[in-house]
């Protein structure tokens, strides 16, 4: 991993400032956000399959992405005893093909240039054990009349090594890691990762105020019955090493998924037992 640091720069302040012409301060506050995202890349620039662009139409509808509610849910197991929870030795967290990897600033993808086999879910690349829970997660939202829309979803080396390079030209190393991940850091690059946006408030998208549009509010209640995680919360900075990202959703399936909400296990870290925080350097 240590082929991956960039030299460092000589423009070190203590305050990362984004690239680009005079940021008036009232860009400041919105800049403050995007630190530290572990979604980008550049915030809100990254599409599945061309920025801006929107997705074409559901590329086959994935057999048993509807009615997600009934998968699970009809057990009486659920009734106020302590779920059991799954066996969390069931999957490994350093095999980059296990749905439970963990990819972190301490824990890289190994290799670190790692490529997933991929499906697309309404236009945006996901890994294929992951694909049939977005696309009831999609679903359940459009049912329920909630217009959550896929932003981004699988990033490759290459890509997240070509933003990287050019945050570190612009900023230097020590702000390039406030904005980007490390190519080979980015959970997007597990292809079991996307970040969600919503019709009702597009500005909100990438943005802290995402968790209080009405498709914020709808991931954060439903993620975990689709088999998604919202990764990066406010109270678990310290543990994942980002800042919250409530539009950032990781895929580890519905038993994981609803045992940690259900324990209030809010990071992969604490529940495998495996270190976070920030980069070792
Ligand atoms: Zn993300």
């Amino acid at each position: 991993m240590t082929t991956l640091l960039p030299r460092p720069s000589r423009a070190s302040s203590a305050r990362p400032v984004p690239p680009g012409p005079a940021w008036p301060a009232v860009a400041l506050a919105a800049a403050a956000v995007m630190l530290v995202t572990a979604c980008s890349g550049v915030a809100g620039a990254d599409a599945g399959t061309g920025p801006g662009s929107r997705p074409p139409a559901a590329s086959g509808a994935p057999d048993g992405a509807v009615a997600p509610s009934s998968d699970g849910a009809g057990t009486a197991a659920d009734a106020g005893t302590q779920p059991a929870g799954p066996d969390l030795t069931a999957h490994s967290t350093s095999d980059p093909a296990s749905p439970w990897v963990v990819v972190n600033k301490r824990s890289p993808l190994d290799p670190v240039d790692h490529e997933p086999d991929l499906v697309t879910v309404r236009g945006y690349l996901v890994r294929p054990d992951a694909a049939p829970d977005l696309a009831a997660l999609l679903d359940a939202a459009d049912a329920d009349g909630v217009h959550l829309t896929l932003r981004s979803a699988y990033r490759g080396y290459a890509k997240q090594a070509a933003v990287y390079d050019g945050w570190v030209a612009q900023l230097g190393a020590r702000e390039a890691d406030e904005v980007s991940a490390r190519p080979g850091y980015s959970e997007h690059q597990t292809g079991l990762a996307v970040d969600v946006g919503g019709t009702t408030t597009p500005g909100c998208d990438f943005e802290a105020c995402f968790g209080g549009t009405p498709e914020g509010r709808w991931v954060a209640g439903h993620a975990a019955e689709h088999g998604f995680l919202v990764r990066y919360t406010p109270g678990n900075q310290a543990v994942t090493g980002y800042a919250p990202e409530p539009w950032h959703l990781r895929w580890v399936g519905r038993e994981l998924a609803e045992h940690l909400r259900a324990t209030g296990v809010s990071t992969l870290e604490e529940a495998f037992g495996v270190p976070g925080g920030d980069y070792a350097r």
